[in-house]
């Protein structure tokens, strides 16, 4: 008897695989990100079987609608021909070579050649990985280089913001500002520092929007000067933060962000993982909030996730150093370039210019949906409804009908996990970012899908009001 052999029976088909069966192998052997596996080996996870256009559909067969874009990638919605065309196209002819050694593969050269088209005018040049995380690995390694060349190694320390994400990795963890994992082996590495978001509603009370953006602009100014200009290296931000709830500053931020990195020759970041390609209603997202980054990582919606693929746009600010002056960077992944994510990558953006996806979010669904979120904020469990292109979110608060503004639930009571489940049950994916609840749908989604969306979220918003009455939890 051999002891490769099994009496149990050969995994089959979906089909002859019950929900269960596969919830209890999920629970036994799969080690899911960012999750608390006891309490999902309780529930068991849902299992997602296939997807078309923007819904999705679990092994009992539910339908549900993805408002969240898989995890903020899927701009293209699912079940596009043309990015399964290039990838099986380009898995028969190459599926892999690198581009270490004085080699590359045409894929990777059309991709570079088509996101500097596509990127504001200081971009040419691109750095490949295979995710956001890695690109931000990059980012910390590059700016640190840069200033190394140009004999200023002790430029080092890199700004970020609280409540920023930047991936997972212990480079991009450090420049998030996410307390909770900071708090899980000893984050952040050294040189790298974090001011506070730029959230009005939390910080700016007393003040307009716009006198808020200056105000958090300058804090950056203010840890500049704490840490001697000489010291700092860049500063990293999202245009929009996305995991940290969609918190969209106020028109003022950037440019003053600008102004002040200017002033004290601080490279500008752009960490365009969620906001590039179309998400806000621009290509990127510092086009819509007016500044001129040296540095932008992009990952997700570069092949709208259906294969991995990240990296780093460089600025010729950098690039011409690094180039000229800096000799072999000892940095890369061995799928740096990786061909066929770099022919999905292609694909995906001829797709993105073919549809007008840019122009449907800036000139038609982006401002549809804002309209329909300035409804939603009459709802009396909603004290704050905002949007950036197709990003929304909605801030639940307890007792507005009382007094019209309401105050923030008790965290301990999760309130936006309540309304989060509902949402699961009624057949739409909205994220809860504490008592938050987020989207960020498909750039292909329609008005009369944007409606639907709408219509099932009030209705969560119903179900979960009526709840927080019955649990007495309403004041
Ligand atoms: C998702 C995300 C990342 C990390 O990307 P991964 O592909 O998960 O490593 C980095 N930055 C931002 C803004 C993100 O949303």
């Amino acid at each position: 008897m051999t002891t490769n052999q099994s009496t149990a029976p050969a995994p089959g088909p979906i089909a002859q695989r019950s929900t269960q069966d596969w919830q209890s192998a999920d629970a036994a052997h799969f080690l899911h990100p960012f999750t608390d596996h006891q309490g999902l080996a309780a529930r068991g996870a849902r299992i997602i079987t296939r997807a078309d256009n923007i819904y999705l559909w679990d092994s009992d067969g539910h339908k549900v609608l993805d408002a969240m874009s898989g995890l903020w990638c899927v701009n293209v919605g699912y079940g596009q021909r043309s990015l399964v065309d290039a990838a099986t196209r380009q898995l028969q002819q190459l599926p892999f070579y690198n581009a270490f050694f004085q080699t590359a593969t045409t894929p990777a050269i059309e991709l570079a050649e088509l996101l500097a088209e596509v990127s504001p005018p200081q971009f040419s040049r691109v750095f490949f990985g295979g995710s956001g995380s890695e690109g931000n690995d990059t980012v910390v390694r590059m700016v640190r280089r840069y200033w190394d060349i140009l004999g200023q190694p002790q430029r080092q320390v890199i700004i970020s913001r609280r409540n920023a994400y930047h991936g997972s990795t212990m480079a991009g963890a450090s420049l998030g500002g996410m307390s909770g994992m900071h708090a899980q082996g000893g984050l952040p590495i050294p040189g790298i520092v974090h001011i506070e978001q730029p959230c009005w509603r939390e910080l700016g009370q007393g003040m307009s929007k716009d006198e808020f953006g200056l105000v958090a602009a300058r804090w950056l100014e203010d840890r500049i000067l704490e840490l001697g200009a000489h010291n700092v290296a860049a500063f990293i931000g999202e245009p929009v933060q996305g995991a940290g709830g969609v918190i969209i500053p106020p028109a003022t931020y950037w440019p003053e962000i600008q102004r002040i990195c200017d002033q004290y020759g601080v490279l500008v970041v752009s960490d365009e993982v969620i906001c590039g390609f179309g998400r806000t209603g621009a290509w990127f997202g510092c086009e819509t909030f007016g500044f001129r980054p040296d540095l932008m990582t992009f990952a997700k919606g570069v092949t709208s996730g259906y294969v991995p693929l990240g990296g780093v746009m460089v600025g010729d600010r950098i690039a011409r150093v690094l180039i000229e002056q800096g000799g072999e960077f000892a940095h890369g992944y061995t799928y740096s370039g990786h061909p066929v994510a770099c022919a999905v990558g292609v694909a995906n953006i001829r797709l993105i210019q073919q549809l007008g996806l840019v122009q449907h979010v800036h000139d038609d669904v982006g401002p549809y949906l804002a309209q329909r979120y300035a409804e939603l904020a009459g709802h009396p469990l909603v004290g704050q409804a905002e949007t950036c292109g197709l990003m929304g979110a909605l801030q639940l608060v307890n007792g507005k009908s009382r007094d019209g503004l309401g105050t923030d639930f008790d965290p301990a009571l999760e309130v936006g996990m309540l309304c989060r489940g509902h949402c699961f049950r009624e057949g739409v994916i909205m994220r809860a970012v504490g008592d938050r609840m987020i989207i960020a749908p498909p750039l292909v989604i329609t008005r009369a899908q944007i409606d639907e969306m709408v219509a099932l979220i009030r209705r969560c918003l119903d179900l979960t009001l009526a709840d927080l009455q019955a649990r007495g939890w309403l004041s």
